[in-house]
């Protein structure tokens, strides 16, 4: 039984439902010419192995990253940067929606041996082959599906990444509820965060 409740908790901490989170970024911009600390994200297309099957995703990765840094993470002292740019074929990653429950588990097992230790790892995988989840984070990875890439789900995933839980304040980035409402993170997070940054880059 117990170990039951501890599956269940791990769960929730990590998969991220989708509730109504496909409101637009009307953020204030905000950047920074030399923010504190920097971590390099690596971008990582999800595709199966059929290439008459395979999606295009369509993302220009430059603004992606800089649509991050300006809507929530320079005010910080935060900078992510653009990593490599990358293909993952995995058939089970690319279909989660085969994985009702286990979408948690299944992405940390197919993305072990496709992320560098060094950096923060985003794969992207289309909103269509998902049932319930917007996104995962955890152990310096996150998933985002691609719908959701100019959402707040995109910082809340990578707070997850970087070692965030859930936080009950409403407006936080890390916050369950009203996820289009998720803008702040609290000092103790962006200390949090870049100690993990720290951590990460003298691995
Ligand atoms: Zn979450």
């Amino acid at each position: 039984m117990k170990s039951v409740v501890a599956t269940l908790t791990f769960l929730l901490l990590i998969s991220c439902t989708i509730e109504n989170d496909n409101v637009p970024l009307g953020f204030d911009q905000v950047y920074s010419d030399d923010p504190e600390q920097t971590m390099m994200i690596d971008i990582i297309y999800v595709q199966p192995t059929s290439v008459s099957q395979q999606s295009s995703y369509n993302l220009d990765e430059s603004d992606f990253i800089k649509n991050l840094n300006g809507s929530f993470f320079h005010r910080y002292g935060i900078g992510l940067e653009k990593g490599d740019i990358k293909t993952l074929i995995n058939d089970e990653l690319y279909d989660l929606r085969d994985n009702r429950g286990e979408e948690s588990r299944i992405f940390l097992m197919q993305t072990q041996n496709s992320y560098n230790p060094n950096r923060v790892s985003l794969y992207i995988i289309k909103r269509a082959h998902t049932v319930n989840i917007a996104g995962i984070g955890k152990n310096q990875r996150a998933l985002i599906t691609d719908e959701f890439l100019y959402t707040p789900t995109a910082p809340h995933e990578i707070g997850h990444a970087l070692g965030l839980l859930h936080s009950t304040i409403e407006g936080n980035v890390m916050s369950k509820i009203r996820p289009h409402l998720r803008r702040e993170f609290t000092n103790a997070q962006v200390d949090q965060m870049k100690s993990v940054m720290k951590r990460i880059e003298d691995l």
